[in-house]
């Protein structure tokens, strides 16, 4: 299933490219903007799918156990702040609004940093793009000692996810049709932070959200104590 699926994506821009290039050898872009206009859409699409296989060996590595997990004491803070300094600029420019709420950094619990940063990474970059200018980004990362986990929290006042559509959103190269004109994707990252906390970390991933008020994104984790 995974490989068909693959290759049909992997199908679409490939074909575009061959398109375009095909149309410039036979001349067919008569003037200077028209070619400019070719070269811009190649270039697009090969984006596309150097994201894309970027993104489907991130997935396979970490599924087949190839990527060796590395669990250490880490501070959920401290990786969320890092995550921070990549997405601050990028809600900047889009004038989004950040809020941070984060608990004190001596709370631990026992992670893969990297992945995790991987994770918070994908969901604060996915509050950005689905987020339309003016809205708000809201992270946090709180304590819940009484049932010894601390939850991160990403919520958004973005374009939301319909009912029908949520059920899907963690499936590979799922894209919600309603939302797409909104940002490029592959429909690979919700995938890839589902896989990092719950089958690499035992972690819980839930989602709640509402077609055109927003979506919130949560995981939790075992408290380290
Ligand atoms: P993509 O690369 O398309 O962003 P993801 O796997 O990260 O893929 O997400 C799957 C789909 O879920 C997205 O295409 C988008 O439609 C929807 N989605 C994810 N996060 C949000 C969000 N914060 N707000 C609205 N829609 C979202």
């Amino acid at each position: 299933d995974f490989v068909s699926n693959v290759s049909h994506e992997l199908k679409t821009p490939l074909s575009s490219i061959k398109a375009y290039i095909e149309m410039l050898v036979d001349g067919e872009a008569t003037d200077e903007k028209m070619r400019n206009e070719f070269y811009e859409i190649i270039s697009g699409e090969t984006d596309r799918l150097h994201r894309l296989i970027e993104n489907i060996l991130n997935i396979s590595r970490i599924e087949s156990g190839v990527v060796k997990v590395v669990r250490e004491p880490v501070s959920l803070t401290a990786i969320v702040k890092q995550v921070l300094d990549v997405g601050v600029p990028q809600a900047r420019g889009k004038n989004i609004e950040m809020i941070e709420q984060l608990a004190p950094l001596y709370h631990q619990v026992e992670a893969d940093r990297d992945m995790i940063y991987q994770a918070v990474l994908n969901l604060l970059s996915n509050a950005i793009k689905y987020t339309p200018e003016g809205g708000k980004v809201t992270l946090s990362v709180t304590m819940d000692e009484r049932r010894g986990v601390t939850v991160c929290e990403v919520s958004d006042t973005g374009m939301g996810i319909p009912v029908d559509d949520l059920p899907h959103i963690f499936d590979k190269f799922y894209r919600v049709r309603a939302n797409k004109r909104m940002a490029k994707g592959t429909g690979l990252g919700l995938t890839l932070v589902k896989h990092i906390i719950e089958t690499v970390h035992d972690g819980k991933l839930s989602v709640t959200s509402e077609a055109g008020k927003g979506s919130t994104f949560s995981f939790e984790l075992p408290l380290l104590t």
